[in-house]
C-alpha cells in the first residue's frame, strides 16, 4: 500500500492515470455525443448519452473528488451552472441563508430569479464579526435547507467560520454548501470543516488561464440532493464540453504551483501598500490586523490566495483613475489567471452593490511581484497632490 500522496502530487499528475490503448500520460478528448447499444438492448460500456456525462470529465471530477475530500465531483458549464444547480435542486417554498457579500451574480440570480420564483432567501452581514450569531439567528428549522458561503468572499475578501456555520446548519436540519473558488482546494478543504457540497468556479483557478469557463461541484456524500443536483445537470444540459474538460485538467496540473506562488505575491502586495498614503484600506485576509485574519489562519493553510482589494482615497473617480494608470495589471473582469487583473467592481456590479465605490479589486498573477508593486507605486503616485 502507497500512503495517501499530497494533493500537489495528484494534481501534477492528473490522479497518475496512464490510458490504454498507447499508454499515454495525457488523457484523450472523447467527443462522442452518443453509444452504441449491444444487440440486446443495453448499453455495454455504460454510456448513453454525452447530456449525462463524457468520459473526457471522468479524471478532471476523480481529481477535484480527491483534492476535496468527497466521494463524487460533477463539472459544470460554468461557475453559475455549478452555484445556480444547488438552488434548481431545492423545492419551492425552501428557505436559504446566503452571505450579503458574495459573488454578485449569484446574488443578483438569488434576488431577480430564485425569489420570484419560490426560494426564500436571507442574507446576514458576513462583514461583521456577530455574523455566526446573526447566521443562527436567521436559520429556521425545517424550513431552512441551505446555507451557502463564500470565504474568503468577493470583492472585499470577508472571512466566515466555515466549521461554525456548517454545525449551526446541520443543526436546524440544513446542508452547507459553499462557494470556495478563490480559496480553492490548495488552501481550504471545506468537507474536512463539515460542509456537504463545495462549489468552484473552474473558469478561475482550477483553470488558472482565462481561457475556459468551467465549473464544479464536489459533494461529501451521495445523498438524495446530490441525486437532484446531478439531475439538474443534465435537465437542464449545464454540461461541458469535452474540449473545456481536457484544457481545465491541464491546468489543474500546474494548480499547487501556481497558487501557492499567487498566494505569497498577494500577502507581499498586501503588506507593501499597507498603510499607503493614497490608500484608506487593503482589504487582504493575510494581513494581521484584517477582521478575519484568526478564522482565516484556522481553515486556510498555506497561504490567504491571491486575491486581494484596495480602496482608495479620494473615492469612486480616484480609484477609476489608479485603475486607468496601471499597465502591468490588466483592466479586467474575472480573477485566478496567471496575468495581473485590477477592476473597479462597483462598476460591473452596478445599483445595489454593497461593493463599495472606491474599491479596486486586484487578482494576483504569477509575474514577478516587484514588477506588481512598481506598477501600483506609479498609478497611486500620479493621483496625489505633489
Ligand atoms: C467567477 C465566479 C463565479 C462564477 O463563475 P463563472 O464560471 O463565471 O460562471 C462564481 N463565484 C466566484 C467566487 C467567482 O469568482
Amino acid at each position: 500500500m502507497f500512503k495517501q500522496l499530497h494533493g500537489a502530487t495528484l494534481a501534477a499528475q492528473a490522479m497518475g492515470r496512464i490510458h490504454a490503448p498507447y499508454g499515454e500520460v495525457v488523457p484523450p478528448i472523447h467527443v462522442a455525443t452518443t453509444y452504441e447499444r449491444a444487440p440486446d438492448n443495453s448499453y455495454p460500456h455504460g454510456r448513453t448519452y454525452s447530456r449525462d456525462a463524457n468520459p473526457s470529465y471522468d479524471q478532471a471530477e476523480a481529481l477535484l473528488a480527491a483534492l476535496e475530500g468527497g466521494p463524487k465531483a460533477l463539472l459544470f458549464a460554468s461557475g453559475m451552472a455549478a452555484a445556480t444547480a444547488c438552488f434548481l435542486a431545492l423545492t419551492p417554498g425552501d428557505h436559504v441563508v446566503a452571505p450579503r457579500v458574495m459573488y454578485w451574480g449569484l446574488r443578483k440570480w438569488l434576488l431577480e430569479y430564485a425569489a420570484p420564483r419560490g426560494i426564500v432567501v436571507s442574507f446576514f452581514d458576513n462583514e461583521r464579526p456577530g455574523q455566526i450569531d446573526e447566521l443562527r439567528g436567521l436559520l429556521q428549522p425545517g424550513k431552512t435547507k441551505l446555507v451557502w458561503l463564500e470565504s474568503p468572499a468577493n470583492p472585499t475578501w470577508a472571512v466566515t467560520d466555515i466549521a461554525a456555520a456548517a454545525a449551526l446548519a446541520h443543526g436546524a436540519g440544513a446542508r452547507l454548501a459553499i462557494d470556495s473558488t478563490v480559496a480553492t482546494p490548495v488552501l481550504t478543504r471545506p468537507i474536512a470543516l463539515g460542509a456537504d457540497v463545495v462549489m468552484h468556479a473552474g473558469t478561475k483557478y482550477l483553470n488558472g488561464h482565462s481561457d475556459v469557463i468551467a465549473g464544479a461541484l464536489v459533494t461529501a456524500r451521495e445523498d438524495e440532493y446530490w441525486q437532484a443536483i446531478k439531475y439538474v445537470r443534465n435537465a437542464v444540459g449545464a454540461v461541458l464540453g469535452p474540449m473545456e474538460a481536457w484544457l481545465m485538467l491541464r491546468g489543474m496540473r500546474t494548480l499547487f504551483l501556481r497558487v501557492r506562488a499567487q498566494s505569497a505575491a498577494a500577502q507581499r502586495v498586501a503588506e507593501h501598500f499597507q498603510g499607503h498614503r493614497a490608500l484608506t484600506h487593503v482589504l487582504y485576509p493575510g494581513l494581521g490586523n484584517d477582521p478575519g485574519h484568526a478564522v482565516a489562519k484556522r481553515q486556510m493553510s498555506g497561504g490567504f490566495g491571491g486575491m486581494m482589494s484596495i480602496r482608495v482615497k479620494g473615492g469612486e473617480a480616484a480609484a477609476v483613475g489608479v485603475a486607468a494608470r496601471l499597465s502591468v495589471f490588466k483592466r479586467a473582469t474575472s480573477l485566478g489567471g496567471v496575468e495581473s487583473l485590477v477592476e473597479h467592481r462597483a462598476s460591473i456590479e452596478g445599483p445595489g452593490t454593497p461593493c463599495p465605490p472606491d474599491l479596486l479589486r486586484l487578482s494576483i498573477g504569477i509575474e514577478e511581484p516587484a514588477d506588481l508593486i512598481d506598477d501600483l507605486e506609479q498609478a497611486l503616485a500620479a493621483g496625489q497632490p505633489k
